[in-house]
């Protein structure tokens, strides 16, 4: 999963990338609003952080363009506290959830998590595929109940087709999602994560669809 973080203050903004990077997301950052917007208009983020007393353009613009535009992505908005009116301007703008400042970072990874997982279709934290099983709260999987160590970019790769169980995922996707801004981008690395996954999973659920991309399925005898 790949977010936005628009935050003005370098702190904050420090903090909140370091606390969504470690919870396994792709992370890409703006400190002000124009360029927050641009970004938010021209990559495909799974969700965004959205301050909204931002430089060069103020956050509840930069909401209303985006959606103005049919941006459809999740986005969490950081409000003052006490600013009734933050949060009313922000959700008829087309906000989706908010977090008033200061906030502790737990509520934040929380709503997070939540919002992506009513955007991908699901009601719980825990996303499973026959035996195999992934705690987004956590960031820990297992199959059959037993524990497998994934790297943060296997990890990631898995939640991702997890969210999106149920179609095919293509490998173009899963590099704009899985990865952020600067990282260097080479769609042959997808199939080596997929590889290794498959091999730590010690079972077939990651399905290659040809020329298509990926799809999980269950294997035949757990369906
Ligand atoms: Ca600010």
């Amino acid at each position: 999963m790949r977010l936005l973080v628009v935050e003005d203050d370098p702190d904050l903004n420090r903090q909140l990338v370091t606390a969504l990077s470690d919870a396994g997301y792709a992370v890409d950052t703006a400190s002000d609003g124009e360029e927050g917007h641009f970004l938010g208009d021209s990559e495909p983020y799974d969700a965004v952080v959205l301050d909204l007393g931002l430089p060069k353009l103020d956050g509840i613009s930069v909401l209303e363009r985006w959606r103005e535009n049919g941006k459809m992505m999740p986005v969490l908005i950081l409000t003052a506290r006490d600013r009734w009116s933050d949060k009313v301007q922000g959700f008829d703008a087309g906000a989706d959830d908010y977090v008033a400042k200061p906030f502790h970072m737990e509520e934040v990874l929380a709503r997070i998590r939540a919002l992506l997982r009513r955007s991908a279709g699901h009601a719980t934290n825990e996303l499973t595929c026959g035996p195999v099983t992934l705690d987004t709260r956590s960031s820990r999987v297992s199959v059959n109940g037993n524990p497998v160590r994934l790297t943060s970019h296997e990890y990631r790769l898995l939640a991702y087709l997890m969210h999106h169980n149920g179609r095919v995922v293509s490998r173009t996707e899963l590099v704009e999602h899985l990865y952020d801004q600067d990282f260097d981008r080479d769609s042959n690395t997808i199939e080596v994560f997929v590889g290794r996954l498959r091999k730590k999973l010690g079972i077939d659920v990651i399905q290659t669809v040809r020329g298509l991309g990926y799809m999980l399925s269950p294997p035949a005898d757990a369906r």
